[in-house]
């Protein structure tokens, strides 16, 4: 028996319990996983509260990341004991997920651990960290180097935004980030911003050409901001947009892209293919400091994850969240 957070559903309400369930009832896969932690990201808050259509056949064991040990195996590229992260692929919306003691997942979906991380580092990074990570991969092919002028991180103390602030300032770049928590200054500070701005000058309707103030962006936020942010991108730079929090429109025009070159790149991590996974989890490694993993980041039981869903989807967590299940 293993202790998992089961959502099911009740005259179109999601319902969450915590159920002692049977190894028998978990889906098939290669991989039997013993989970050490998985994490809270605004999807799963969409998922648990019902808020978003992020699952469709119940029940379902949320929770789209996860980092454990491998109990068995019925393949060969993994054996018992071996570290893992799985992030994405459906996982926690479409097959049953990591926030449970144990999880039986395809092989294909696992990346081993790199040196350097742990289990709990790893799901400090999670889904939201790997996505921060692919948007500061994509700037960098896109030519936007530290000498090009600063970088605006929008949603910057939310899961992606806070971690793609420390990652831009390690790799050398001037970090703005964009915040509607004046509280949280000090926080995004101390991870590497050089100044923080607040997000009210950024949601008054943007005109198709602003000032050009950016050498690239990271955009966690889409609708009105991410179409101001373009309007003040500078001549041939880009913006990685990744995220809705504020929405799923972009009420801009192409003048930036036809007059200044601006590049819009979609990042997606979910299907995100295996090796560009490995390359950013390696990266993530290497890049992220010790002081990382001992700012913005909480850790709850499966017991509190209820609570923290309902807060994330109102734009109240901060950092990380981590769920520990061992
Ligand atoms: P969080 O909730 O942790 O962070 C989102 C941040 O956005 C908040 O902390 C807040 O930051 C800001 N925000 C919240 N509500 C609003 C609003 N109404 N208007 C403007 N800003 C707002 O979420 P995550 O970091 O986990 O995810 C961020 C986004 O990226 C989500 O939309 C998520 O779905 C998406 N995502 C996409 C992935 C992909 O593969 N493309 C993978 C992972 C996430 P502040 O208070 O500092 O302003």
């Amino acid at each position: 028996m293993f202790k998992a957070l089961v959502l099911e559903q009740q005259d179109k309400q999601t319902l969450s319990s915590i159920q002692q369930l049977d190894e028998s009832t978990l889906p098939e896969g290669d991989v039997l996983v013993a989970v050490d932690y998985s994490s809270l990201n605004y999807k799963d808050g969409l998922a648990i509260t019902g808020k978003g259509k992020i699952i469709r056949d119940f029940p379902m064991v949320p929770g789209i990341d996860f980092a454990g040990t491998v109990i068995e195996s019925s393949g060969s590229d993994f054996s018992e004991g071996d570290k893992v992260v799985l992030t994405g692929w459906g996982v926690g919306e479409n097959h049953w997920g990591g926030m449970a003691e144990k999880a039986r997942v395809k092989a294909s979906q696992l990346v081993k651990l790199p040196a350097g991380l742990d289990e709990r580092k790893a799901m400090m990074i999670g889904t939201a960290g790997l996505t921060a990570m692919l948007c500061v991969m994509d700037l960098e092919a896109a030519g936007i180097t530290p000498e090009k002028g600063e970088i605006l991180v929008t949603g910057a103390s939310g899961g992606v935004g806070s971690v793609a602030v420390n990652l831009l300032a390690t790799l050398g770049y001037d970090v703005v980030a964009v915040s509607g928590r004046p509280e949280n200054t000090p926080m995004l500070e101390a991870l590497g911003a050089k100044r923080v701005m607040d997000r009210s000058e950024f949601t008054e309707n943007a005109r198709p050409l602003d000032r050009q103030y950016w050498a690239g962006a990271v955009d966690t936020v889409g609708s009105s901001v991410l179409a101001k942010v373009l309007s003040q991108v500078k001549y041939e730079g880009a913006v990685a947009a990744c995220g809705l929090a504020g929405g799923f429109d972009l009420p801009t025009t192409v003048m930036p892209f036809i007059l200044r070159g601006v590049k819009l790149l979609g990042v997606d991590s979910v299907m995100c293919p295996l090796a560009k996974r490995n390359e950013a989890w390696k990266r993530l490694a290497e890049l992220l400091p010790e002081s990382y993993y001992e700012a913005a980041c909480t850790e709850i039981a499966l017991e509190q994850v209820a609570e923290q869903a309902e807060a994330i989807t109102r734009g109240q967590v901060t950092g990380r969240t981590l769920i520990r299940l061992k």
